[in-house]
């Protein structure tokens, strides 16, 4: 689903919310602000709608948070923690809640998803995380031993597997855009080809400076509130969350069409699939079931598409050896971010903007949730400053927004997943 522009001049100077970044963060806090009677809510971003991560990422949902409950309670207290672990539990069914509203098809396919371990370790660790549910949710993961992981996946590199039901893909593209239609028809304004500049208070509220990206024309805009939800495209109008974000490339390729059958016996029923790996490798079937999606960070310096389709054109053969000699037929990468402490962070800074950043990895559902979240918060409701929404955001010393420790973090983090399977 090609990134459709929207309007591209403003005829105004106020509005009463400017959200910055049309992904699904912007576009979900847009659609409750405008739910809950706001009116004038302007949408900005310096792209096309979406053209961020939005649209351009593996369209596989799920809710996991990437630390366990007493690491949390460590970190944040036992309190803020166990409602961070419930903001990453909540984030997937208000997704689904939330795209039940909306008119447009996302080809939302529940078939389950497929954690694949890396190492015996890691399978034991698959299991004890599911021992430690409650028996409800237990009763929705099944652990697969290595001699029944062809049962969801025809490849010999795991060591065995944790099939989660009711998690599964959608198509990203179209859920980004049918989030747009949804806020437009809410009377949302969304406009593209506009970067934002930064802000200076003005009363309660604060005037926006907006460049046009091709006329480098500038307009200011009086607004009561402003949400940043720019994740892993902040730039240095956005210096706070600049020093506690780091922006990483992701990348991902497609394959030309390949025969049902090869498809349905490699990755039967369409499930998503991740590993274990700190250097993950995720795959999917495309909403056709037609080819193979696969994703991963394959390089650790900013490099272009077809750089990164080289290693993950590798990967994907080492995973599928049958993928031999398969041609591709799309390469893409886009920018996700991350927290020093793993965490998604939303909540106000000094100057009074609002923000949300940091998915970490994966928020289709998780940054469609928090933007709903924050968008609470905007509007004054209570109890809305908990978990996730007002938690403490490290920040990061030595570092401006360019990651040059990347390229050694990454080559460590390969060494010993190398490591650990040779010690397995
Ligand atoms: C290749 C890839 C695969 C992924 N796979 C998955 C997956 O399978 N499952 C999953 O859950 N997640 C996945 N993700 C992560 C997911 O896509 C993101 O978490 C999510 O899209 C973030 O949404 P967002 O709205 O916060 O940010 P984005 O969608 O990135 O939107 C941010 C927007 O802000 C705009 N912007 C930034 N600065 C400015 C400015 N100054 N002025 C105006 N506009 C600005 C940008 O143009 C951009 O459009 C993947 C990401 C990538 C890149």
């Amino acid at each position: 689903a090609e990134p459709q522009h929207g309007e591209r001049s403003f005829d105004k100077t106020t509005c009463t919310a400017l959200i910055i970044g049309s992904g699904y963060t912007g576009l979900s806090a847009a659609i409750t602000l405008a739910e809950a009677g706001l009116t004038d809510v302007v949408v900005v971003d310096a792209m096309r709608i979406g053209e961020g991560a939005s649209s351009r990422n593996g369209g596989m949902i799920g809710n996991s948070a990437k630390f366990t409950l007493a690491q949390a309670s460590k970190r944040y207290g036992e309190k803020r923690a166990s409602e961070i672990m419930d903001d990453y539990g909540s984030s997937m069914s208000f997704m689904i809640q939330r795209a039940a509203t909306l008119s447009d098809p996302i080809e939302l396919n529940l078939s389950g998803a497929v954690v694949a371990a890396y190492t015996r370790k890691d399978l034991a660790r698959l299991r004890e995380m599911r021992g430690r549910l409650a028996s409800e949710n237990q009763k929705n993961m099944d652990i697969l031993e290595q001699d029944k992981v062809h049962s969801v996946l025809k490849t010999d590199i795991y060591r065995g597997a944790m099939v989660i039901h009711g998690q599964g893909t959608i198509h990203p593209g179209k859920y980004v855009q049918a989030l747009a239609r949804r806020a437009l028809e809410l009377g949302v304004r969304i406009l593209t080809g506009w970067r934002f500049l930064g802000a200076r208070p003005d009363g309660q509220g604060h005037v926006a400076r907006l460049q046009n990206v091709e006329t480098r024309d500038s307009i200011e805009i009086h607004t009561d509130r402003i949400l940043l939800g720019v994740n892993g495209y902040a730039g240095p109008e956005t210096p706070w969350l600049r020093k506690r974000s780091i922006p990483v490339q992701s990348y991902m390729i497609a394959t030309e069409e390949m025969p049902f059958d090869l498809l349905e016996r490699l990755i039967p029923q369409n499930r998503a699939v991740f590993d274990t790996k700190r250097v993950l490798y995720y795959f999917r079937r495309s909403p056709d079931g037609k080819r193979i999606l696969f994703g991963g960070r394959a390089r650790f310096r900013n490099s272009a598409a077809e750089q990164g389709a080289e290693g993950l054109r590798g990967f994907m053969e080492h995973t599928f050896p049958e993928t031999r000699g398969v041609a591709l037929s799309h390469a893409w990468l886009g920018n996700v971010s991350f927290a020093l402490d793993f965490c998604t962070h939303g909540g106000r800074m000094s100057d009074g903007i609002y923000y949300v950043s940091c998915c970490n990895g994966n928020g289709i559902s998780g940054q469609t949730y928090l933007g709903h979240r924050i968008a609470e918060y905007m509007l004054g409701r209570p109890n809305t400053d908990r978990g996730i929404i007002g938690s403490r955001f490290p920040r990061l010393y030595f570092y401006n927004g360019k990651p040059w420790f990347l390229p050694i973090i990454g080559t460590g983090y390969r060494l010993l997943d190398k490591a650990a399977r040779w010690l397995d």
